[in-house]
């Protein structure tokens, strides 16, 4: 397997309740490094262009409200298949279908507010990671 980079978001919901740490500690268990990180607020206009693919979608406004509510934490993860390692960790969308000791199993609060965000695939990833880092604040 080769070694990816993904990007993540530590979402309002954590962020709130002072979870940055407690998710962090998860990735890294998982072989994931944090390779890059800042803690930012989004305007709902860059949430929305961020989740633009979803902009059809009935929960569209109510998300990119929920992104822009308060800080979040963005991410650059590195490791062995990034991708699919950290989709594991994060479990799936709605917590009450998420696998025991998964993120969103342990702290999501609904499928809204969901704790994290992981990309779904190497492309996006490179998008997401450009989206919100320059290159010079990757230091793998
Ligand atoms: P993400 O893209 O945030 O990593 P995901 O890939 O598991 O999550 P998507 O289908 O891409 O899920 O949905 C993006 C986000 O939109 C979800 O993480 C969640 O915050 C929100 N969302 C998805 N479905 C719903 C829904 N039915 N109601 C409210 N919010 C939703
Ligand atoms: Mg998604």
């Amino acid at each position: 397997m080769a070694i990816q980079r993904t990007f993540s978001i530590i979402k309002p919901d954590a962020t709130r309740r002072n979870l940055t740490g407690a998710i962090v500690a998860k990735f890294e268990e998982a072989g994931l490094r944090v390779i890059a990180q800042k803690r930012i607020h989004l305007t709902k206009m860059q949430a929305g262009v961020f989740y633009g693919v979803h902009s059809e979608r009935p929960f569209y406004d109510e998300l990119c409200e929920f992104m822009s509510s308060e800080p979040i934490v963005v991410q650059v993860l590195e490791g062995e298949n990034a991708v699919a390692r950290n989709r594991e960790v994060m479990g799936a969308t709605n917590p009450s279908e998420a696998s025991e000791g998964t993120i969103r199993k342990e702290f999501a609060l609904s499928i809204g507010e969901n704790s994290v965000h992981g990309s779904d695939a190497t492309d996006t990833a490179a998008v997401e990671i450009a989206y919100f880092f320059s290159g010079l604040e990757l230091v793998g």
